[in-house]
């Protein structure tokens, strides 16, 4: 069955944003899973029958699974809708629990520094930060084909931290978050605030792009999550936005859906969170661009900002 893989990684894309993680994660019987489309190139898939799973004692399942589970075994396009019968079958390995991080509230990964970091100093503690970041490689991300580390950018004092997913592709070359339409329309956001862009401060979840702009997975998020949280305890933000489920889900260390998020406060090293949809997310579904406006409403609020007047 051929796959037009652009369509299924923006559909995925718009579920995900939606806090729905497990079609990414699993085909249910006689569906196609997309996990593996997500990753390099497009390629050509069929959904087979799988073998029976291993015993349960010695795995449990990450969900109720049945017990015997259609597995995706696929193998490269050979051309459009082509099967190269040359290349052998590669078949997903079974999904275990135990290779599958959780995600790790950030309150958890480290206690709040004792001593903060004044406002004098925040430019050059960043500065050192991107120092030590160097080039780096701490995550499987260092080899998918990322051009440009994406450390983020803003006003080192900001009242407010815009936390994203990960860099596409105008962000991993240009090296600088949320530039392309996601990023105009961000700007925009921002703007009805009555802020600028250069008065808060955009950051990632990841710093290097993922390959085909899929979610970041675990291990890579946990591991670059280091680096951002540095970054929030130097720029000590009043408010934290978390634009979208994947930035909602390592920030607070909860993988639910979007609504059950949005409309309440958190708390994240510190600062009040609040959560509202991915910029990319209003773009493809711009009916819930008014939900997004509550949710910054709510910020508003709380900073005492007033909307900008239209025109
Ligand atoms: S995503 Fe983060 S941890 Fe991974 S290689 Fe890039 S900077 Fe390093």
């Amino acid at each position: 069955m051929a796959v037009d893989a652009e369509r299924i990684r923006d559909f995925v894309s718009y579920l995900r944003d939606l806090g729905i993680y497990e079609m990414y994660r699993h085909g249910e019987a006689g569906t196609l899973s997309v996990a593996e489309l997500l990753g390099e190139s497009a390629v050509t898939a069929q959904v087979v029958q799988a073998a029976p799973l291993p015993a349960p004692e010695t795995i449990r399942r990450v969900t109720e699974r049945p017990a015997v589970a259609p597995l995706l075994t696929m193998r490269p396009a050979a051309g459009a809708g082509m099967i190269d019968p040359r290349v052998p079958l590669m078949t997903a390995e079974p999904i275990l629990e135990s290779s599958i991080p959780k995600p790790i509230p950030f309150d958890d990964l480290a206690p709040l520094p004792e001593v903060r970091v004044a406002a004098k100093d925040k430019v050059a503690a960043l500065t050192l930060i991107r120092e030590r970041i160097g080039d780096c490689t701490r995550c499987p991300l260092a080899y998918a084909g990322r051009h440009t580390i994406v450390f983020g950018n803003g006003d080192a004092n900001a009242r407010i931290l815009f936390v994203g997913e990960g860099p596409g592709a105008d962000e991993d070359a240009s090296g600088l978050p949320f530039v392309g339409k996601a990023g105009q329309l961000l700007n925009n956001m921002i703007g009805a605030m009555g802020l600028t862009r250069e008065q808060v401060y955009i950051a990632n979840i990841v710093k290097c792009r993922p390959p085909g702009n899929r979610a970041p997975e675990p291990v890579e998020a946990n591991t670059c999550s280091q680096f951002l949280l540095e970054q929030m305890d130097v720029v000590q933000p009043k408010v934290v936005v978390a634009l979208g489920s994947t930035a909602a889900t390592y920030l607070l260390g909860v993988k639910q859906s979007l609504s059950s998020l949005r409309g309440r406060w958190h708390g994240c090293r510190g600062a009040k969170l609040v959560v509202t949809y991915h910029p990319a997310f209003l773009l493809r579904d711009p009916r819930q661009k008014g939900e997004a406006w509550k949710d910054l409403q709510m910020v508003m609020a709380e900073l005492g900002l007033k909307a900008a007047a239209k025109g």
